[in-house]
């Protein structure tokens, strides 16, 4: 196994067990080099100013784009578009997609969604009234998207939208994507469909190609891939992106303004306005090259790791996991409760032993309400976790068992 902590400067002086990446990651040293080469060697703004500096900095800002096209397999760098996170790329698209929905037409999102995929459909319900459908999880916690094929014909031919989580941040399922949207479009020939996906959760750990997958968005944020917070991603196919509506007005998007009115350049800086977050779009290239170097070896690893999680989880007494214990299916994202302890008591009992975890709803209530709990703890691995995090999660849940069945 490649030990990956000695490229991560936080474990150099610190012993613990940091198991909360499918909520934000850590960073490597060569991120954290290139966010601070900004700040101490070339900070200026990026696409205005004209001396070295400001070149210099323009010349990595755009170095990033180009990193992340490769990464995930876009056919050109202008269908990047540097967001602030999922949240944001999710609020670019429905605002743009609702001007064209009507109340006659059919959203199709998921129970396992995160709210960044809900909320905003929701919001723009309220106005359109368009209908959202919901897919369900089966007892493997697997998509169940072949239930549109039991769907009524005017139902069926009135889906616009599809908005889909490639892996879950709970359960950690890992949804065929590609196979899902080939799925629909065998099955709806005639629909116009925009097909969303929500990589928050994947393109950290598995390789993502997006011309390959046929969707017509991604979106996915920085900080859980080893990159900055405040900087995030959104792929919008180029056809699409030509048509569609920013978010922001202001400047920079602009090539013309008069007292009457103004022209967009017609490129992706049309939806970056404003002075952007030069050091967080810089470190996400970094970022994403350190990935792509090492994706193969991530994965393998990880994949690893997630069986002897797995194994060494089960073996624990009134422990409820949710999440297939089918490691292929799935990302090392560990959910689960322990019988009548609450999920935010074994969190503090574990952070108190240095282990790392969340406890909560994961910002996913419909799936809480789906999974019949109100809440749970959710341990979830990176490159830089070994067995001994492992190990000491399980010992610290059985401490935790130890401390409530002696009350
Ligand atoms: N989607 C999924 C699947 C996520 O896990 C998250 C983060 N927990 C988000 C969306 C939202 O990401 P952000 O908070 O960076 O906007």
């Amino acid at each position: 196994m490649t030990n990956y902590k000695q490229f991560f400067p936080i474990f150099a002086d610190r012993h613990y067990h940091y198991l909360d990446s499918a909520a934000t990651s850590l960073k490597p040293k060569t991120v954290i080099d290139s966010v601070n080469g900004f700040y101490e060697g070339y900070t200026a703004p990026v696409h205005r100013s004209q001396y070295r500096d400001a070149s210099t900095a323009t010349m990595y800002y755009e170095q990033a784009r180009e990193a992340v096209a490769g990464f995930i397999g876009a056919k050109s760098h202008h269908s990047i578009i540097f967001t602030k996170n999922t949240n944001e790329g999710m609020n670019l698209i429905v605002n743009d997609l609702k001007e064209q929905l009507t109340d006659r037409d059919v959203i199709v999102l998921s129970k396992a969604e995160h709210h960044a995929n809900i909320v905003p459909w929701l919001e723009a319900q309220r106005k359109i009234n368009f209908k959202i459908r919901y897919l369900d999880i089966d007892v493997d916690y697997r998509l169940m998207w072949e239930q549109i094929e039991d769907w009524n014909l005017r139902e069926k031919d009135a889906i616009r939208v599809v908005s889909l989580q490639h892996a879950s941040n709970v359960t950690g399922t890992i949804n065929p994507i590609k196979e899902i949207i080939s799925f629909i479009k065998e099955e709806l020939p005639g629909n116009t469909i925009a097909f969303i996906v929500d990589g928050a959760q994947a393109i950290p750990h598995i390789p993502v190609n997006v011309t390959d997958i046929g969707c017509d968005y991604y979106v996915f944020s920085g900080h859980k891939m080893l990159a900055p917070s405040g900087v995030g991603v959104l792929y919008m196919q180029e056809n699409i992106r030509k048509l569609a509506q920013p978010l922001l007005f202001g400047s920079h998007m602009i090539e013309e303004v008069t007292e009457g009115g103004f022209k967009l350049t017609g490129d992706e800086s049309d939806f970056e306005a404003g002075t952007p977050n030069i050091e967080g779009v810089i470190g996400l290239g970094e970022a994403v090259r350190f990935l792509h170097m090492n994706m193969k070896i991530i994965q393998r690893q990880e994949e690893e790791l997630t069986i002897y999680g797995l194994e060494q989880l089960t073996k624990i007494n009134k422990i409820a996991i949710y999440g297939s214990l089918d490691p292929e299916k799935r990302l090392g994202i560990f959910s689960f409760n322990l019988a009548n302890i609450h999920p935010h008591d074994v969190s503090h009992l574990l952070g108190e032993r240095n282990i790392y975890v969340r406890a909560g709803d994961h910002c996913c209530q419909p799936l809480m309400h789906r999974l019949d709990i109100p809440a749970c703890v959710r341990a979830s691995l990176y490159l830089y976790n070994d067995k001994e995090d492992i190990d000491a999660l399980v010992e610290g849940i059985k401490n935790v068992q130890k401390v409530f069945n002696k009350k």
